[in-house]
């Protein structure tokens, strides 16, 4: 273990900030200072997908403004309730790939586990908005079915946890799950996939760097970042201290309308993410859920982003844009002419 500092720069610790994050979009506006009434009635939305974002991310909003990239990744917008041809809930088949609860076989040496339901943060477009956590929720006794699973395929050689969001369990859960899984001999690689170093730096505590370093597992951890502006300094610490604990750091970002759509958001994005040792891993297409239709940008538009991000970037800081379809074998990487 590293020595640190038990804070880092927050008063609260980081199970009060997620308690006390935003969950009113009238307080959300008003904190940065915009007219509640200017935005349309949202009640519909609402119900399909509450509003959650802790206040350290909404510290990076810019005040004053409706278009800011952050603010308009966790807003609710009336027209997510409008019905899109093509826009459903289960976009992936997830519930295909669904051997046990909780756990998602769907490529070849790697299994996801569903290890939290919940999140810090509430993603507009997140492809799983409308998936069916209540009968996903594995509570420690169903992780038997989960382990027996893995155990039973030497073929798998890393586990992806995912959710909702891992980080946001407790430390003793995370603790007894990875102390388990790392008692399967064939596991090799345990991978997070997580956005609290971004929405909740504070997450990033000497106790997790412990739970996460004391088994023999390889660590990757594959942060969610769409936007530069989601990397403050408090970002910055965290992903420093999870650098020297020696965890590998990767980015993935969806590209999303008006937010990440264009050359120089996400050149500034790569080089971002490569000031704070973390490199770009993936850029996905949107995943096409009911509600996130408007954040789409075409396979054709995307290619001509991606042809402009090579002619500016080193090949090292270039994401690999991908559309994951459900009965593929890997995540289908598109091809630029
Ligand atoms: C994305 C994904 C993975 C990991 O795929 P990589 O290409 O290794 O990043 C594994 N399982 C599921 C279900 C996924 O959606
Ligand atoms: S699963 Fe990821 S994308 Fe979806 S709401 Fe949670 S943090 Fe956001």
């Amino acid at each position: 273990m590293i020595p640190l500092k038990d804070t880092f720069w927050q008063t609260e610790s980081w199970q009060q900030q997620m308690s006390g994050m935003i969950r009113d979009p009238e307080q959300l506006l008003r904190r940065l200072q915009l007219n509640p009434e200017e935005h349309p009635d949202i009640t519909a939305a609402m119900q399909q997908f509450p509003l959650r974002v802790p206040e350290a991310f909404v510290a990076k909003m810019k005040i004053g403004d409706w278009h800011d990239p952050l603010l308009r990744q966790v807003l609710p917008l009336a027209r997510e309730t409008q019905e899109q041809v093509g826009y459903v809930n289960d976009p992936l088949e997830e519930g295909n790939a669904n051997p046990v609860p909780g756990l998602i076989h769907k490529y070849h040496g790697r299994v996801l586990l569903i290890a939290n339901p919940s999140c810090a943060v509430h993603c507009r477009y997140c492809f799983r908005r409308n998936f069916p956590y209540d009968s996903n929720n594995p509570s420690q006794r169903d992780w038997q079915k989960t382990l027996d699973y893995i155990a039973d395929r030497p073929d798998i050689s890393e586990v992806i946890l995912s959710g909702g969001d891992p980080l946001s369990a407790p430390d003793e859960y995370l603790q007894k799950l990875i102390n388990k899984i790392a008692l399967i001999p064939h596991v090799t690689t345990l991978r997070i996939h997580t956005r609290l170093p971004l929405v909740l730096p504070a997450r990033i505590t000497p106790a997790l760097i412990g739970v996460l370093s004391e088994n023999r597992l390889r660590i990757v951890m594959v942060i969610h970042c769409n936007h530069a502006n989601e990397i403050d300094s408090h970002s910055e610490i965290a992903l420093s201290t999870l650098h020297k604990a020696g965890f590998m750091l990767l980015n993935q970002s969806v590209l999303l309308k008006e937010i990440n759509d264009n050359a120089d958001t996400l050149v500034k994005l790569s080089q971002r993410l490569f000031e704070v040792n973390v490199m770009p891993y993936y850029l996905h297409l949107l995943d096409k859920v009911r509600g996130a239709a408007h954040f789409d940008v075409k396979e054709e538009e995307a290619q001509a982003l991606m042809n402009a991000i090579l002619a500016r970037l080193p090949g090292y800081l270039v994401p690999r844009l991908v559309v994951e379809e459900p009965s593929a074998n890997s995540k289908r990487p598109l091809a630029l002419s």
